[in-house]
């Protein structure tokens, strides 16, 4: 059996020049070459023996389950092949996959958030002290010791109203 060195000028398939070329054995291991440099375009791979087929798609081997058909386990292992190059060939999302519920629930917050902003921004006055035996009229500044400060944006007599707080609308006791 013939043993091979490094440095030595040998046939191998090209990869990138998807034919068999001349290679320099770049390394050995067992007396067999295991990376080679193309000698026409210069390209450092895999050795792959000139005979060998060009090389596809790596086959998978398809497991059958005891008591399943061959059919589905062909399809568990396509599933399974697209979730393994799903990982390899996605990069690290930057931001966390959002449902659409939550991305909704962060849109309404921020269109609150907006709407809130205005509220407090527009009404002149300082905020009241929130009571449950207060007496509010809408549109002014309630400030609330959990919610903070909130804008009455409804009377709902005889004694609820609404109030608009940074984190959403809030239904609380008052004297109308
Ligand atoms: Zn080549």
């Amino acid at each position: 059996m013939s043993s091979f060195v490094t440095g030595q000028i040998i046939e191998a398939r090209c990869s990138r020049c998807k034919d068999v070329t001349g290679h320099v054995i770049m390394a050995c291991l067992d007396g067999m070459p295991i990376k080679v440099e193309c000698r026409a375009c210069g390209s450092v791979h895999k050795y792959t023996a000139p005979g060998a087929a060009p090389r596809r798609k790596a086959e998978t081997t398809v497991r059958v389950k005891a008591g399943h058909g061959r059919a589905e386990a062909v399809e568990a292992t396509v599933k399974a092949e697209k979730a393994i190059t799903r990982l390899m060939c996605e990069k690290p999302a930057a931001e966390p996959r959002l449902s659409r519920a939550q991305k909704d629930s962060i849109r309404k917050a921020e269109e609150n958030e907006q709407r809130w902003n205005q509220a407090v921004n527009s009404i002149a006055a300082a905020p009241v002290p929130y009571s449950i035996s207060g007496s509010f009229a809408e549109g002014t500044l309630v400030e609330h010791p959990v919610f903070g400060v909130g804008a009455v944006l409804e009377l709902l007599p005889p004694d609820k109203m609404d109030l608009l707080f940074r984190e959403g609308v809030k239904r609380l006791r008052c004297v109308c």
